[in-house]
């Protein structure tokens, strides 16, 4: 608390995101990182760039990116935005995208920072529960037109993993044709057959905001890139509030990193898919240990264990140094979040569960 602050930031509760620590031999499954990082060519591209041209400020709309990604999809670049980060093209697409009078629905078991941009920029929202096996039922959030300001969901679901069909998110789109529907798809890459990207619906759809990220899939968490796609007005209003905030978000390594990231599509297809055997072997083997473990179409599975405390769990894998995520908070402080690591790095943490569960 200071006398200086202003009395916004004095109201404000900070996401905490999770820890990055210095431990030797660690094992961290605490953040959903990629255990692989980016393609080859990703880091030659960041060199060349960086012995380039640094002392020049970067491309302002970040052209090439953005018709990378535009091919990538399918669709047009002006249907593209890119941010430092999906976390900054969420929060523009909060200041720029919902009604601030009416409140915007999210899930109650959800990713933790949608009500923190919510206090950032005065929007009330209200959390709809998830149903008891913690899927979304979207006919919870069926309101009288006018009712509400947006509405904001991950599929997958984080923490969760849970993958919610196409079809349950157009029938979203059909409630609520006149506020924007934000689909977060940090983790749909992991999610085969059963999470399908909505942007193929983007060009029925002018109220749907699709988010990616490069930080889970494609290995780049440390350079900082998220996209959205959507018609291109939501396009435009994310571009009025970005050049009113920043209006060089991605440097010129971030730029010519992602580029090269798109066009090393056959590393990310191989890396997404070990990730999802990985995921298998983990779940099978946290099952074969006791534990409740929720369908997961992402790069982490959400666990429970009927006989032991969770937080505690994770206390006891961090003394070993193996780091996995506890949140405490309702409904779900009996999980644990445990990123999907290589081969190795699973089997070290089944083998630490393993001595800490026996009897
Ligand atoms: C990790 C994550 C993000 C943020 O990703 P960045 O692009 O690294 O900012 C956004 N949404 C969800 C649900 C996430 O888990």
């Amino acid at each position: 608390m200071s006398r200086f602050w202003s009395p916004l930031v004095t109201q404000l509760t900070p996401y905490v995101a999770g820890e990055q620590p210095r431990l030797p031999g660690l094992v961290k499954l605490n953040t959903n990182e990629s255990p692989y990082g980016p393609a080859p060519e990703v880091l030659a591209a960041i060199a060349q760039a960086n012995a380039d041209a640094l002392r020049l400020y970067p491309d302002p709309d970040a052209g090439e990116l953005r018709r990378v990604i535009a091919a990538h999809h399918g669709v047009q670049p002006d249907q593209v935005f890119v941010g430092n980060g999906s976390d900054e093209v969420l929060a523009h697409a909060f200041h720029a995208l919902f009604q601030h009078g009416l409140p915007v629905l999210m899930p109650d078991v959800s990713y933790s920072f949608y009500p923190v941009y919510c206090r950032l920029y005065g929007i009330p929202h209200e959390q709809v529960p998830v149903r008891a096996d913690f899927g979304i039922d979207v006919r919870d959030y069926a309101r009288p037109a006018g009712t509400v300001g947006g509405v904001v969901l991950a599929n997958p679901n984080a923490p969760t993993g849970i993958a919610l069909p196409l079809a349950d998110i157009e029938a979203l789109l059909h409630q609520h044709p006149d506020r924007v529907v934000l689909v977060d798809e940090a983790y749909v890459d992991f999610g085969g057959e059963s999470a399908v990207s909505a942007v193929s619906l983007i060009g029925r759809h002018p109220n749907l905001l699709v988010v990616q990220t490069l930080s889970k899939s494609r290995g780049l968490a440390g350079l900082r890139v998220g996209y959205a796609l959507g018609h291109a007005d939501l396009i435009e209003g994310l571009a009025r509030v970005k050049d009113s905030f920043n209006s060089y978000p991605l440097d010129r390594l971030a730029q010519a990193g992602a580029v090269a990231s798109f066009q090393a599509d056959a590393y990310f297809r191989q890396t997404c898919a070990r990730v999802m055997q990985s995921r298998e072997r983990l779940v099978a083997g946290l099952c074969s240990l006791g534990f409740d473990v929720l369908p997961s179409a992402a790069n982490f599975v959400f666990a429970t264990h009927p006989a032991h405390d969770a937080g505690a769990l994770a206390q006891r894998l961090r003394a070993q140094a193996i780091l996995v995520r506890h949140f405490k908070q309702p409904r779900i402080e009996p999980f644990l979040r445990i990123s999907v690591g290589t081969d190795a790095e699973c089997a070290r943490l089944l083998d630490a569960l393993g001595v800490l569960l026996a009897p």
